[in-house]
């Protein structure tokens, strides 16, 4: 497990932010109440820390000398502070710190548990920065680096390019406007012609220090603009609110597309990517093969074990539906305790063996319900014949399914 060191003297503030974290994350917590023990803890733990969170203010070390300490063992930081001057805020950024927080009340503790959260995040969102200069990329990498995003680098647009096609998974592009080749406004106006603001935003930087640029990066596509210099402050509220943008718009998204209790796509998506899949196949005369899966007797499991066990073996059977498929294929939850699959191009010689092997592995899966196991079967209704409408294939499906249930349960029905 994940270990967070707690530096604060303050037993009041020590032990809430200490509860609220053991509460609310699934890290494990060490308190240290002093530099002396700070200094213990780090030299006793074989493995590091994910996060300090320290107080500048220590009986044993007033003046922010556990925020060396701990940088020295590079593990990241954020440190509290009663009160702050514009020096103290100066020297405390310039030591490299992730943030800073005022222990002002409850809410502060909501602020560090969001960064907390955001943080761990980071890890796996990847940023692309897009400079010629090799020091002001190194001073934005660096910057990157401390809130523990994935970087990627370029030198000029046509590589910023190129290496997008290599990841199209990159969160967020920061891209200088003064390059050779090809420079900050052809570049967002490249990466436009593909991703939408929301899908992947973009922050232009220059240090030309012009208004007219900011504004004509944003008329280019871009979601927002940093003048350099800048503060490490501002900078960071700016890459985070781009970032959680795209991720809130994306929660939406799924929120309209996924069934909530089994998170495959609802039958309003399923609709939304059939109809060009269907329409795809139809135009290249590939095959689209649609099967509806129904669970037999799930009634009895929900009278006899109760709803939330009927919960579990939906989701059980969701999760082996959605690792047993392509990601190019549909899965979705048609309603109740019904799924329908969209796949693309089977082969038709393999369809009957597929099918077949899906019921009994279905067959084989178990869920737990206190100490009894549960097992459950389904019937399959297959239609592999490319119909005039995807609605006449579904309803060609409905149709085997009833009679692979009126076959006796536990059976594949195909139009084949
Ligand atoms: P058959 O073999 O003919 O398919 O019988 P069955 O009992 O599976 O089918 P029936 O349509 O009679 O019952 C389906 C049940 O699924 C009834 C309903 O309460 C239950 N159900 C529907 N949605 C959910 C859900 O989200 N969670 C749980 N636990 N049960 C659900
Ligand atoms: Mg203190
Ligand atoms: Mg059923």
């Amino acid at each position: 497990m994940e270990r967070i060191l707690i530096v604060e003297d303050s037993k009041f503030f020590g032990s809430m932010l200490m509860k609220r974290i053991e509460v609310e994350s699934d890290f494990e917590v060490r308190w240290a109440q002093s530099y002396a023990e700070a200094e213990a803890f780090l030299n006793e733990q074989s493995a590091g820390f994910f996060l300090g969170l320290l107080d500048l203010n220590l009986p044993d070390a007033p003046m922010g000398e556990i925020v060396d300490l701990v940088l020295g063992r590079g593990i990241p930081a954020v440190v509290f502070t009663g009160d702050l001057t514009d020096e103290a805020r100066d020297n405390i950024w310039s030591k490299n710190v992730v943030d800073y927080v005022l222990k002002e009340d409850a809410q502060s503790i909501d602020y560090i548990l969001a960064l907390i959260a955001r943080i761990r995040r980071n890890k796996s969102v990847k940023v692309m920065v897009v400079d010629d200069s090799r020091l002001s990329r190194k001073i934005i990498c660096d910057l990157l680096r401390e809130h523990q995003y994935r970087i990627l680098e370029a030198e000029d647009g046509v590589q910023a390019v190129k290496i997008l096609e290599q990841h199209p998974d990159i969160s967020l592009v920061l891209t200088d406007y003064n390059m050779p080749n090809m420079d900050g406004f052809e570049l967002t106006r490249t990466i436009r012609a593909k991703f939408r603001q929301d899908e992947l935003p973009i922050i232009g930087l220059s240090g030309q220090g012009s208004n007219f640029l900011s504004a004509q990066f944003i008329k280019n596509g871009a979601n927002d603009f940093i003048n350099k210099p800048f503060l490490n402050e501002e900078f960071y509220c700016r890459v985070n609110q781009s970032i959680e943008m795209v991720e809130n718009i994306n929660k939406i998204k799924d929120m309209s597309n996924k069934d909530y209790l089994t998170g495959l796509y609802n039958r309003r998506f399923f609709f939304e990517v059939g109809y060009k899949m269907f329409a795809r196949s139809k135009r290249s005369s590939g095959s689209t093969t649609v099967a509806l899966i129904d669970i037999d007797f799930f009634k009895k499991v929900n009278d006899t074990y109760g709803h939330d066990v009927g919960d579990k073996v939906l989701v059980a059977l969701a999760g082996f539906l959605k690792d047993r498929f392509r990601e190019t294929d549909v899965v979705s939850r048609f309603g109740g305790e019904e799924f329908c699959l969209l796949l693309a191009d089977m082969g038709e010689e393999y369809v009957p063996d597929i099918f077949e092997d899906l019921l009994a592995k279905i067959a084989a899966l178990e869920t737990k319900a206190g100490d009894r196991i549960i097992r459950f079967t389904v019937s399959i209704g297959v239609c592999t014949r490319l119909g005039v409408t995807l609605e006449a294939m579904i309803k060609e499906a409905d149709l085997l399914l009833y009679k692979a249930k009126s076959g006796g349960r536990n059976r594949v029905e195909l139009d084949i």
